[in-house]
């Protein structure tokens, strides 16, 4: 029996056309990104946020730095776009240069418009429970399982792959909504083993492939994060076979890739709305 596919594209549209909306009551709002050097996927990913960001009617405004910039010019510009009152929503695409200390780049992001999330007040409110801003992936990944009616609550979870970006913060997601979450990683001792365990399946690790069909609960939710370019096109981290065992899955084009861009644009308008004082941000 062939899962069901979690069609992300068509939610995506869904939430982005409600973003618009949103935009459209709140007046002007500005989205900016920072990026350092030539990261040829880095690109492809600032052109895509920026060209969503147009159509919903956010103000994107598109610093690209060539790859020999210094950790001070990087460290000036996030100060300025910290101060600019045009800039509710700011985010520097990881990676950075060797040069670039991205743990100090990030610490001096103002909180309140770090819409992925990443900077540690923000990242400390989701690990605590009280989430502010949290990433445009994890959030789009709980969103497709909240439309496709999964129940969270007391499944066994697995998340394969512990960055910072993805694997932690939707591990933390689905824990605050109660299932029993396993987080494994490059060093975990048996994946399969721990996959074969999950009720939901959410592969993050950017191996093609990484989780095969045998691999895949019956029954089984799965989301697969992955992105990998192959010269037969976008492939995920989860053989297609699963979808043989899998109750539903997500498509790799059209699952979660769709999702994150329009969650952006969501956390864009929450950053507004916080800066606004429509929403409280908690401040220390
Ligand atoms: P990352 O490289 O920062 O982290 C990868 C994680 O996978 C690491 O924690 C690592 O421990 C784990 N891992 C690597 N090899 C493994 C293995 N053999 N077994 C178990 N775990 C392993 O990557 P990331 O930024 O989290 O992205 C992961 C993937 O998701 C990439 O393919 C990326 O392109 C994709 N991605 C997609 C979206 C989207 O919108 N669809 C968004 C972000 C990332």
């Amino acid at each position: 029996l062939a899962a069901k596919l979690m069609d992300g594209k068509a939610l995506a549209a869904r939430i982005r056309a409600e973003v618009a909306d949103e935009v459209r009551e709140l007046g002007e709002l500005g989205l900016a990104t920072v990026l350092v050097g030539d990261d040829e996927a880095s690109r492809i990913y600032i052109t895509k946020k920026h060209e969503a960001a147009g159509e919903v009617g956010i103000e994107g405004r598109d610093y690209h730095l060539p790859a020999d910039t210094s950790e001070q010019e990087v460290l000036d510009l996030v100060a300025s776009l910290n101060a600019d009152d045009a800039v509710d929503g700011l985010l520097v695409q990881l990676p950075l240069p060797a040069q670039i200390d991205e743990a100090r780049v990030i610490r001096a992001l103002d909180p309140v418009k770090d819409v992925d999330g990443l900077h540690p007040f923000n990242a400390g409110e989701l690990l605590l429970g009280r989430p502010t801003h949290v990433g445009a992936t994890p959030l789009g990944i709980m969103a497709l399982l909240e439309e496709y009616g999964v129940n969270v609550e007391g499944a066994d979870a697995v998340v394969v792959g512990r960055s910072d970006i993805v694997g932690k913060p939707v591990a933390l997601l689905l824990l605050h909504a109660n299932a029993t979450v396993t987080l494994c990683h490059s060093r975990t001792a048996d994946l399969g083993r721990e996959a074969r365990r999950a009720d939901v399946l959410v592969v993050a690790a950017g191996r093609q492939g990484l989780v095969s069909g045998d691999d895949v609960k019956e029954g089984a939710v799965v989301i697969d994060v992955g992105i990998n370019r192959t010269p037969e096109g976008l492939r995920g981290d989860v053989d297609p076979a699963a979808a043989e065992r899998a109750a539903v899955i997500t498509p790799v084009p059209g699952g979660v890739g769709p999702m994150t861009i329009a969650m952006l644009l969501k956390n864009s308008v929450r950053a507004a709305r916080f800066r606004r004082g429509l929403l409280p941000f908690p401040r220390a």
